[in-house]
């Protein structure tokens, strides 16, 4: 058996990031999703695999060895660990009005690929948009004008195989942007390693917060609830129209469901990757460029127009970042490291991260494999352990579909509203 597929897929530590299909010299390799999991899974021609190890050598699933990577990005491990190596936070906003309602938080993403096209910074940009054959689900692309940038903006709350597009880039000479999570960004930076044309066509890479992926079981649960077959789906999108942003959904059956982010997010999360729950990558560290809501108790009251947080952390990012907020496309505030971390790590993913791992190996919850993390976590508390319990016991229990009708029944605060097709 093909050596990825023993240590990573087999072991439930496969994080669905396509990178291996990407990068695979004999094309071997083609993500499908998998219904039971509900993720995206590398299948492996074991004829036309010739056992190379590439994919392996840079799949981020088993082995996480931020410090090496730390080292070889900066030169050495990050002062404060818990944001990772920065030069610079800020608040910040796109001052386009139209575009900053429709996108997530601040529109910061798509207002700076925006400039970088328009400036002739890039020639393409990675980005993740929603599928037109299958409206539920997310599909990514390499935008090639700020039309195709715009036409990708708001998050996927579902795990994308992001990086099948770094395929593209392998293939075309350019000037590339990528829009990935902190799990697609690792991948890329493994990747890098071994293929120097990704190190030198890739001249931004735009990291997302992610506190935790979904699953598209999350996506299946929340539609079933609302008795919405996936068939009937005509659009789909997860955030936008304002902050903090709601779901709104077309169906073919003239119907338009809307749904806060409050109410239906917490369902989404029943089903959760399992490597996801082991992830200790809040802020993509090692991005250039991470962004992030602005989830401070202060801003919250100031629903409609979002602002995001965002971490400079390279030279080029800071360039393109100040060259923006000089010519009038984006505002910012510069935010000192206490008010960063307060943003940042609300919820101290590395604690947390700690304690699953601890409670994973102790019961062999899912066979008891664990990705081999190399970087500074935090000590966990017993209350920790309690919460990693606790966080299991759902997950295990929705999988089996015990729980989820209950949950769906006592958050049901949809607005289902007829349209003209
Ligand atoms: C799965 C997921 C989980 C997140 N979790 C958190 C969190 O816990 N805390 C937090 O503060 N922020 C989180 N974010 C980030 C947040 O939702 C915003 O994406 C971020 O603040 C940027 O906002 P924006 O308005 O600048 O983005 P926009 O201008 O709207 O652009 C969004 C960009 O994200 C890309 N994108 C969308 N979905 C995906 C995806 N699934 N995979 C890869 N790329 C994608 C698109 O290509 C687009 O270019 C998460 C995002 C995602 C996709
Ligand atoms: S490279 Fe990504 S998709 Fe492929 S096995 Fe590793 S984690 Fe999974
Ligand atoms: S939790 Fe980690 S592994 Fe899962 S989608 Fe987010 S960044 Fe990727």
């Amino acid at each position: 058996m093909n050596i990825l597929n023993r240590n990573v897929v087999q072991r439930n530590l496969c994080l669905g990031c396509g990178t291996c299909q990407a990068i695979c010299p004999q094309k071997a390799i083609t993500m499908e999703l998998d219904d039971c999991q509900g993720v995206f899974l590398p299948k492996i021609d074991d004829n036309s695999c010739n056992n190379c190890d590439l994919c392996w050598e840079i799949c981020p699933g088993a082995i996480a060895d931020y410090d090496t990577l730390n080292s070889v990005l900066w030169g050495g491990v990050p002062g404060n660990y818990r944001i990772g190596h920065y030069l610079a936070g800020y608040k910040a906003h796109a001052l386009n009005d139209v575009l900053r309602y429709n996108c997530s938080s601040g529109g910061m993403v798509t207002a700076l690929l925006s400039y970088a096209f328009a400036n002739n910074h890039i020639d393409g940009a990675l980005v993740t948009g929603m599928s037109k054959e299958k409206p539920w689900l997310s599909e990514s692309y390499i935008a090639r004008n700020i039309d195709e940038v715009v036409n990708a903006s708001g998050s996927k709350y579902c795990l994308s195989p992001t990086n099948i597009a770094l395929r593209e880039i392998l293939d075309k000479e350019g000037r590339y942007a990528v829009v990935g999570l902190p799990c697609h960004i690792h991948a890329i930076r493994k990747a890098q390693l071994k293929f120097p044309k990704l190190k030198k066509r890739i001249k931004l890479l735009f990291g997302l917060f992610c506190a935790s992926g979904r699953s598209v079981n999350g996506l299946k649960t929340l539609m079933g609830g609302l008795n919405i077959p996936l068939e009937s789906v005509m659009s789909l999108k997860y955030r936008g129209n304002g902050w903090p942003g709601k779901l709104e959904i077309f169906t073919s059956d003239g119907e338009k469901v809307l749904a806060d982010l409050e109410n239906y997010y917490p369902v989404m999360c029943l089903q959760n990757p399992h490597r996801c729950s082991l992830c200790h990558d809040k802020s993509a560290e090692l991005a250039d460029l991470s962004f992030g809501d602005l989830w401070l108790p202060e801003e919250r009251k100031n629903a409609g127009a979002g602002k995001s947080i965002c971490i400079v952390r390279t030279e080029e990012a800071a360039r393109l970042f100040d060259a923006a907020t000089r010519d009038g496309i984006v505002s910012q505030t510069a935010l000192d490291e206490k008010e960063l971390l307060r943003a940042v790590q609300p919820d101290n993913k590395k604690r947390l991260i700690s304690a699953r791992m601890a409670f994973c190996r102790a019961i062999r919850y899912k066979g008891g494999a664990t990705p081999e993390i190399k970087a500074t976590l935090d000590d966990y508390t017993l209350s920790d352990f309690i919460k990693a319990l606790k966080y299991y016991g759902v997950q295990f229990l929705c999988e089996r579909r015990l729980t989820r009708s209950l949950y769906l029944r006592s958050r049901k605060k949809y607005r289902r509203i007829p349209f003209e097709k």
